[in-house]
């Protein structure tokens, strides 16, 4: 008798056609996320197991596995062979938490000499026996005690299930650049967009030495906070200050902001082509400042037309986009008080319906071309 993993994979993708192709990735992630850690993890007759690994990391090979997308849920269970008295051994001594309980009998097994709702109701008296403060509910139960006797001589017992984060396979729905900054949003953002199988590659501007090697660090930081859900990620260190100095000192200073942002989004559409992406991904959120009212993100869209851009907070309320950074654990470090570039050239009033007509005009102003390839001969990738 052992405790092994008993592993739940999504079953809308794995209907479709590319049921292959999403299995395999899937598989790939899961190993990933396991390398260095002594455990063996196969398929037997449908169902995939982790297995013979130290019970001390039990908890350890949990937590990575519910941040691997494409997972719908696992359980812990006692894997044993198949054996009426061992089964009905290890059943009657079974400890149940709560008051009300079934017991779900599944045979694949068609040699296993006693019908599976015979099972059920013999093993359900034997827990009663044991335990008669419990109650036999067929219906809105607190636990469901599984018995899956499967066709290789082998049964599983289990009763929890551990709810892991479902979504698609990181990587089944290619690599997008995620415009990450210091703040709450752009980590969610990334987590979101990886959820649906999207791979990322990160891109940060920095304002040295208006910001600090700190405010970098952040940013750095939660590249990697985000990358048990996301994987590693390259991360792209764009150096923004010349660029907010020249619109500082030519352009009119309610355009700032507007101006910066679609410089931003041309930079991010020559580095995602270099870098094989296929979206640009931010953290913008209808409405939270004046760079994010439909008017501004409309003149953000037009700086450059090769890339989608794909803001997945766009209608979420701040207080569900701090809710998830809390559980993807990148709260506490998002709000870390080091200045983030935006911040540095803030002009007191930011356009907020801003005309696209009147930006371009303004940006005739700028060599906008040479401070955008400059800046990207100047950008940094590490590894994060
Ligand atoms: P906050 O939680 O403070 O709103 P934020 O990251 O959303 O943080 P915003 O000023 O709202 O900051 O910026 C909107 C989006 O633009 C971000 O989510 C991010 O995708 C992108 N962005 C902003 N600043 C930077 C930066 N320095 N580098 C890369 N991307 C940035
Ligand atoms: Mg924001």
């Amino acid at each position: 008798m052992k405790r092994v993993i008993l592993l739940r994979f999504g079953e809308l993708y794995l209907k479709g056609k590319n049921r292959g192709f999403f299995e395999k990735v899937l598989i790939s992630n899961i190993k990933q996320a396991l390398k260095g850690i002594e455990c063996k993890f196969y398929k037997v007759t449908g169902r995939y197991i982790i297995s013979d690994y130290d019970e001390m990391d039990e908890t350890i090979i949990i937590n990575k596995l519910t941040k691997i997308f494409g997972l719908v849920s696992l359980s812990v269970a006692v894997e044993m062979e198949t054996n009426i008295e061992s089964i009905k051994d290890y059943i009657s001594n079974i400890s149940i938490p709560q008051k009300s309980f079934r017991v779900s009998v599944t045979r694949a097994d068609k040699t296993f000499p006693i019908k599976s709702n015979d099972f059920e109701k013999e093993l359900g008296g034997l827990i009663l026996k044991n335990n008669p403060t419990l109650k036999v509910k067929l219906k809105d139960y607190k636990t469901e005690i599984i018995v899956d006797i499967r066709e290789n001589g082998l049964t599983y017992v289990l009763h929890d299930k551990i709810e892991c984060e479902g979504g698609m396979p990181l990587g089944t729905a290619g690599k997008g650049l995620l415009l990450l900054s210091g703040g709450i949003d752009s980590p969610v953002a990334g987590y979101m967009i990886a959820k649906r199988g999207m791979s990322i590659v990160g891109l940060h501007f920095h304002s040295f030495p208006y910001t600090s090697e700190m405010a970098k660090q952040k940013v750095i930081s939660l590249a990697k906070l985000i990358s048990p859900y996301c994987g590693k990620i390259k991360l792209y260190l764009c150096p923004f200050t010349k660029i907010q100095e020249e619109i500082h000192k030519n352009c009119a200073p309610e355009f700032m902001i507007t101006i910066m942002r679609r410089i931003m989004m041309k930079i991010a559409a020559k580095i995602a082509v270099k870098a094989g992406c296929k979206a640009i991904i931010t953290g913008e959120n209808l409405g939270q400042v004046a760079s994010q009212t439909v008017e501004s993100l409309t003149v953000t869209n037009f700086s450059q037309t090769q890339i989608p851009i794909f803001r997945p907070l766009i209608a979420f309320d701040k207080k569900d986009i701090i809710n998830i950074s809390r559980k993807i654990g990148t709260y506490e470090t998002s709000i870390l008080p080091y200045e983030d570039c935006c911040t540095v050239f803030l002009p007191k009033n930011p356009i907020i319906k801003p005309k696209l007509e009147k930006v371009i005009k303004e940006e005739l102003k700028l060599d906008i071309e040479t401070l955008v390839d400059n800046a990207i001969k100047n950008t940094e990738i590490i590894e994060c």
